[in-house]
């Protein structure tokens, strides 16, 4: 297939006067990083891609944390929002020479965070595209028509990409959010540091493998899992024939949950608590002894019972040295295709690819 080798729509879970919005730990990097995982893990294996457009605005951090994301080196492109960035970024990954292809465009809009007098017409509202490009051919003039003349680049794709029996991935459920009541606390300067629970951004940094990918280690003498990976087997301590191995991002089960109240929480979720309130925390079981505590995004304390099978999405977790940190968070599993159109494939839970 020329051009475009696989494509995915990821569509927040939340909903202001009927439009998707992001919700408060969510931005453009969070919302693209999704995307490009639901295309990650329901495409056909790809070689590494050389290459990341971006289109919208991202955080500053996005020079190293999508090559974090990645798990490789990539050259990271940003491109100006909407579609004059989306038709630039189309051009520059289909113009690569082909040592630089394969490339991925990755477009999120986030219209609610935007000025209200100023903001576009969106149809679709807040969400994200993750477009793979193989390492030949080009877009049709009517694809690239379909992508770039929508009234906005996230409808123009889902447009593109339904052509191609492509369908968003959904969240299970839709919560209404008021963007106003979120927006004191999303666009808050991330100045607040909490001494108490400090992470030096050098461990930060050096632990992202681990915290972002769900990358462990299994020993070849005994088989543990060692999570996260310290280059030691937990079990026999072995340091030698440890081979990385991939934690599954979603499925999960949760083993134990308790909610956070306002004041029993560390420090650094200070600003979340007061302007969210409450949140929950559940112990998941990723892999054979292996759990994970991670916050609940998505759902309300208590929506998240012992036994659930729950994802696992990258999300904004606390302000800290000017910076937003970004880890993994427990989230409902949601529908891998959207019910109307669903009877084509013929069921929910189908994977969104372009084959
Ligand atoms: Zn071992």
């Amino acid at each position: 297939m020329p051009g475009v080798v696989g494509g995915a729509i990821y569509v927040p879970g939340f909903v202001s006067d009927g439009r998707p919005v992001a919700g408060p730990d969510e931005d453009a990097f969070t919302l693209a990083a999704t995307a490009w995982e639901e295309l990650a893990s329901s495409a056909p294996p790809l070689p590494p891609a050389r290459v990341v457009h971006l289109v919208g605005e991202f955080p500053r951090m996005v020079d190293w944390g999508f090559p974090a994301l990645f798990g490789h080196p990539i050259d990271v492109v940003p491109h100006p929002s909407g579609r004059p960035g989306l038709a630039e970024a189309l051009a520059q990954a289909e113009a690569d020479p082909s040592e630089a292809r394969p490339a991925v465009v990755l477009v999120a809009e986030l219209p609610e965070r935007a000025d209200p007098a100023s903001a576009p017409a969106f149809d679709l509202g807040a969400g994200a595209v993750a477009l793979r490009f193989g390492a030949e051919g080009t877009l049709s003039s009517a694809e690239r028509d379909l992508l770039v003349q929508g009234p906005d680049p996230v409808s123009g794709a889902r447009a593109f990409l339904a052509s191609r029996g492509v369908r968003p991935s959904l969240p299970a459920g839709r919560r209404a959010l008021a963007p106003s009541s979120v927006r004191p606390f999303v666009e808050a300067p991330p100045t607040a540091v909490s001494e108490g629970a400090y992470v030096p951004r050098a461990r930060y940094l050096e632990n992202l493998g681990s915290r972002w990918r769900l990358v462990a280690e299994r020993c070849g003498h005994c088989g543990t899992l060692t999570f996260p990976a310290r280059g030691a087997c937990r079990s026999c301590l072995a340091r030698e024939g440890l081979s990385p191995y991939s934690l599954p991002r979603d499925g999960g089960t949760v083993v134990a949950t308790t909610t956070i109240g306002p004041g029993g929480q560390p420090t650094e979720f200070d600003g979340q608590v007061a302007a969210l309130g409450e949140y929950a925390v559940v112990l998941v079981e990723l892999g054979p002894g292996v759990c994970l505590t991670l916050q609940v995004a998505d759902a309300a304390p208590g929506e998240l019972p012992i036994g659930a099978h729950v994802g696992t999405r990258l999300r904004r977790l606390y302000p800290m040295e000017g910076e937003w940190r970004y880890g993994r968070k427990a989230v409902p599993l949601g529908q891998r295709s959207e019910g109307a159109s669903a009877g084509a494939r013929g069921s929910h839970g189908a994977p969104t690819h372009a084959a």
